[in-house]
């Protein structure tokens, strides 16, 4: 708080002695940046302290140096009001930015505390003096107006980073050769500064532009901020004692000084906002390799594959994983096209469906593809795909994250088999043949079906028990299968009930073949402990041609069936 009320005390007299002119208001009022920048560091309940230290000083220098004793409180009261509204404002529209490190914080710190607080305390303090001084109110609040608001531009940014701590991290985090570069450079802009305004001859004032550009470029937003300090103070200084480029105007001292306010304003509204675009894009950067850092991370140690793939199908980035999954090296795979990665079979699949992710931006495909076979062995792959698209919209290429699920794929076969399967005799069950037959009739082509069913099984059942008519079952699936030539397809429908599939045979090929089955059955003896069970079968045959719907031709070989029950069991019956 001393020191706080003390800096405002040396900086208010310094500015009074120093930059009053004609016996007006300062050219440059400093101490409200200082008051400023120290309450956008504190929470608004712990204002009221600054606020009054910075009171007492502020109307101690006024009555020693300044208007006296009359005006110093009304004086005092309008320069901590406007820090306050400047503050405020900053707290409430720019309170997460860092300084000057971004469009958005610069917006709210030249609207609040270089337009909006330096105007209101114009209008009171500007009209004040107005009054004292028997002075135009325009003129007046003018001259108020653009020290303060110039003052408080020129000087918070500094101010806020010393006093945020902001410089001192900056200077720890630099390196010597940094720090000294810094150094050098501020040393410039002041020498350049110095050389501009201490000589009367030519209009110089474009020079010091030169080093203050190169400090913002080189030396972040430290030298930034110095630079604006040092040109307002020593054009400032060097200015009020009559010399430099601005001496050459032939105008009164006020316009003059107003000339040079406009000037080092000019210069601070260039160099600042290119200060915060690189600010912004060095925060852009640091973000972009910490993403890349942890998107390496991940590539490097998933099981996953992530590619990277052009437009052109070619791929542009393999992550090391590839290695364990492929035994291939990622680098030897750049540049190659995407089907390297790929079984022949799946190729146009899987091209198909990168075609689909380009066109489809906004969304994830997913395909699954076989890899080439590597030591004999096809594995399967899931692939998620999503196009990259960069800053204009246009799709660059696709990113793909590829996972081996060849277990999944095995176990997903097993259980797909499971469902198709009989588990007494091992043969498809009836969903099996549904799938067998519309598999068939779909394809077109030709071929005939045959139904058996046992011949009073019940029976067997009931003589020998549940387990041996088991027995029976299996035998029968046995016999059924190695009676039937290769291509075709026997089923258990459930019961004992069987079916089998011949292609492309005509009815009379059929007739032999299930002949064949019907005789086999009869003639062969199950033996279960010391009893020897012999069954018959009785079967019902029908053709299908193309397209023919499933269902009627199961019906016709179902009634053939029946007709050869009915005609004693035992044979085989043709439908109709
Ligand atoms: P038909 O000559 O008219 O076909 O006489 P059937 O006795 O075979 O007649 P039905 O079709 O009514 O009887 C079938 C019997 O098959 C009834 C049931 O006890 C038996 N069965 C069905 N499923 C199984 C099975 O999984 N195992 C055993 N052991 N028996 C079965
Ligand atoms: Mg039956
Ligand atoms: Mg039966």
């Amino acid at each position: 708080m001393v020191l706080l009320g003390g800096g405002y005390f040396i900086l208010s007299a310094a500015t009074i002695w120093l930059t009053r002119f004609d016996g007006g208001v300062a050219f440059l009022w400093i101490a409200t940046a200082l008051l400023t920048a120290r309450l956008t560091t504190l929470p608004v309940r712990r204002w009221p302290i600054p606020i009054a230290a910075c009171l007492v000083a502020s109307v101690l220098t006024t009555s020693i140096w300044g208007f006296g004793p009359s005006l110093a409180g009304p004086l005092a009261i309008i320069n901590v009001m406007e820090a306050a509204i400047g503050a405020w404002l900053l707290h409430r529209f720019a309170r997460q930015q860092a300084v000057l490190d971004s469009h958005g914080w610069l917006i709210v710190f030249v609207a609040g505390t270089g337009i909006v607080a330096p105007l209101i305390s114009a209008v009171l303090g500007g009209g004040l003096a107005a009054a004292i001084m028997s002075q135009p109110f325009l003129r007046s609040a003018l001259q108020w107006y653009s020290g303060h608001a110039l003052g408080t531009l020129a000087f918070m940014p500094i101010f806020m980073l010393v006093l945020r701590g902001d410089a001192a991290r900056l200077i720890t985090r630099m390196d010597r050769a940094k720090l000294i570069e810094l150094l050098a450079l501020v040393i410039l802009v002041a020498l350049v500064s110095f050389i501009t305004f201490v000589q009367d001859h030519l209009p110089l004032l474009f020079l010091p532009m030169l080093p203050i550009v190169l400090a913002t470029f080189r030396g972040g937003p430290l030298s930034t901020a110095a630079s604006i300090v040092i040109l307002a103070l020593i054009g400032g200084a060097l200015t009020l004692d009559g010399h430099g480029p601005i001496g050459l105007l032939n105008a009164p001292i006020g316009a003059k000084m107003q000339f040079l306010q406009l000037y080092i304003a000019c210069t601070m509204l260039t160099i600042l906002p290119a200060n915060a675009e690189l600010q912004q894009r060095a925060d852009l950067f640091s973000r972009l390799r910490e993403s890349e850092a942890r998107y390496r991370v991940l590539t490097e140690n998933t099981t996953d594959i992530v590619v990277n793939i052009d437009l052109e199908g070619r791929l542009r980035f393999v992550s090391a994983s590839i290695r364990q999954l492929s035994g291939r090296e990622p680098e030897a795979l750049i540049g190659k096209p995407m089907s390297a990665l790929l079984h022949d079979r799946d190729i146009a699949r899987a091209t198909a469906s990168f075609h689909q992710t380009i066109a489809e931006p906004d969304t994830v495909t997913i395909v699954e593809f076989r890899g080439p076979q590597i030591n004999g062995e096809a594995r399967w792959f899931e692939t998620h795909s999503r196009a990259v698209v960069d800053h204009e919209g246009n799709v660059t290429g696709v990113v793909s994250a590829i996972r081996d699920i060849t277990l999944r794929k095995a176990h997903e076969e097993r259980l797909t088999r499971a469902a198709l399967t009989d588990p007494l005799t091992g043969l498809i069950n009836r969903r099996g043949l549904d799938e067998e037959l519309a598999k068939r009739l779909t394809a077109g082509g030709a071929g005939c079906v045959a139904l058996f069913d046992l011949d009073h099984f019940k029976h067997v059942n009931d003589t020998y028990g549940h387990a041996a008519g088991d027995e029976v079952l299996r035998r029968f699936a046995a016999l059924a299968r190695s009676s039937v030539r290769d291509q075709d397809v026997v089923a258990r429908l459930g019961g004992e009930e069987f079916a089998v599939v011949l292609p492309e045979a005509t009815i009379d090929q059929a007739r032999l073949v299930c002949d064949r089955v019907r005789r086999a059955v009869g003639e062969a003896r199950v033996r279960i402990d010391d009893r020897t069970i012999s069954v018959t079968v009785s079967g019902g045959v029908a053709s299908y041609r193309n397209y023919q719907p499933a269902g009627d031709v199961l019906r016709a070989a179902d009634r053939a069936l029946y007709r050869a029950k009915n005609a004693g069991r035992d044979q085989l019956a043709l439908a109709a």
